[in-house]
């Protein structure tokens, strides 16, 4: 027979997964904040160099550091929320980051009086935007698992969906696709973005929906074609590979050993 406290713990993680499986299967609102800011796949702000093939290596953060401001208008709540992200980057790998100081020449400027939630694509050596609409915590841009997303783009990931050896894992569907939004199933060259040797992840928080900017409503415009794709879209946590991405990115020596897997991004504070 279980122990009670044992049984306890049991009872904890049926209740955290109940309210995991409900933030996966929440309104297309919730789900889709990314794609509503009308930016490249997106959420992305990009210069015509970064499409045209910028070496990896220059965009990462010198010293893994990444500088911040963050709005002072902002609410406390709001505030932790978004260092709460940051948390959960800094536990999974060697990246810091810091507030930066009035004389700090480079820093992510973290907005939400803009429309949608965008960020840059890597380090740009000059202040960069990264907007969250302003929402109540746990929805729309202000979900946790979002703000990650976000903050992975400023980091330097593309998504996943867009990589160059896609097309052997998902079949893009161009006829559900809003003719106006074929661009965000547009590939990255393989000069701009590689795995760093770590594959394909259909689980990955940088990858979207199988409906991402569908046409009609249920209208799938990526379907996969290996199995494992049954969290394909998920903003509930890093994933293992996303975690080992990061850490190779920035030449991590000691991957911190606490996975953010068991840490759900999307869940209530
Ligand atoms: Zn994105």
């Amino acid at each position: 027979m279980l122990r009670p406290a044992i049984s306890c713990l049991i009872l904890l993680l049926l209740k955290m997964h109940v309210t995991l499986a409900k933030d996966e299967v929440d309104s297309d609102e919730e789900l889709d904040a990314e794609q509503i800011g009308g930016y490249f796949q997106g959420d992305m702000l990009m210069t015509s160099w970064q499409r045209s093939g910028l070496r990896n290596g220059s965009y990462r953060w010198p010293n893994a550091t990444v500088y911040y401001k963050i709005n002072s208008s902002l609410d406390e709540a709001h505030t932790d929320f978004i260092m709460r992200a940051m948390y959960l980057i800094e536990n999974s790998s060697c990246i810091k980051f810091e507030e930066a100081t009035d004389k700090q020449p480079y820093f992510i400027n973290i907005t939400n009086d803009k429309h949608g939630c965008f960020a840059h694509v890597g380090y740009l050596g000059k202040v960069q935007e990264f907007n969250i609409e302003y929402a109540p915590l746990g929805k729309r841009c202000f979900r946790l698992g979002t703000i990650v997303h976000e903050m992975l783009h400023s980091l330097g990931f593309y998504h996943q969906h867009a990589s160059a050896g896609r097309d052997a894992y998902i079949r893009i569907i161009d006829r559900n696709i809003k003719k106006h939004l074929m661009d965000n199933f547009k590939k990255q060259s393989n000069k701009t973005v590689h795995d760093f040797g770590k594959g394909y992840d259909f689980n990955s928080i940088m990858h979207y929906r199988m409906d991402a900017f569908n046409k009609f409503k249920h209208g799938l415009t990526m379907i996969p074609l290996q199995p494992g794709a049954k969290n394909m879209g998920q903003r509930i946590a890093m994933s293992d590979t996303d975690i080992s991405k990061l850490n190779a990115m920035y030449n991590c020596t000691v991957q911190q050993t606490e996975s953010t897997t068991n840490l759900p991004v999307s869940d209530k504070i």
